[in-house]
């Protein structure tokens, strides 16, 4: 998608710090981190946000949360606890549309947010 930042990095036309990829997904550093510890997990494939999400989207998303969780626990953000985050629209605080879920970890998160 022509504009679109999260494809330009999965098709790494600009920078970005990466920590895992397949052919499907990419896990890569939040560039304006809100935890000590903040990723952002995409499909490659662009997807606007959840509010359009096609059956085949929905076993891509499970695996993206399965990878995430997988993440979490090889660096241990398991053992504390950890916040997975999506922003949807425009009150939902959605500032890329590029459908993508926040991992935040290392610190203790307050509820409700803001
Ligand atoms: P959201 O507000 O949920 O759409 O989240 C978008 C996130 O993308 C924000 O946390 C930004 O800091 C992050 N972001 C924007 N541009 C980049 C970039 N080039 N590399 C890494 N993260 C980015």
């Amino acid at each position: 998608m022509e504009n679109c930042i999260f494809c330009k990095i999965a098709e790494r036309k600009i920078p970005a710090n990466i920590l895992f990829e397949n052919e499907e997904m990419l896990v890569f550093r939040d560039v304006n981190p809100v935890a000590p510890e903040h990723f952002l997990f995409i499909p490659k494939r662009h997807i606007e946000s959840m509010d359009i999400i096609s059956g085949e989207d929905s076993s891509l998303i499970g695996r993206i949360l399965k990878k995430l969780s997988e993440f979490a626990n090889e660096n241990g953000y398991n053992k504390k606890g950890y916040r997975i985050v999506n922003n949807m629209g425009e009150d939902g605080g959605q500032t890329v549309f590029h459908l993508h879920f926040h991992l935040l970890a290392g610190r203790q998160f307050s509820w409700p947010p803001g």
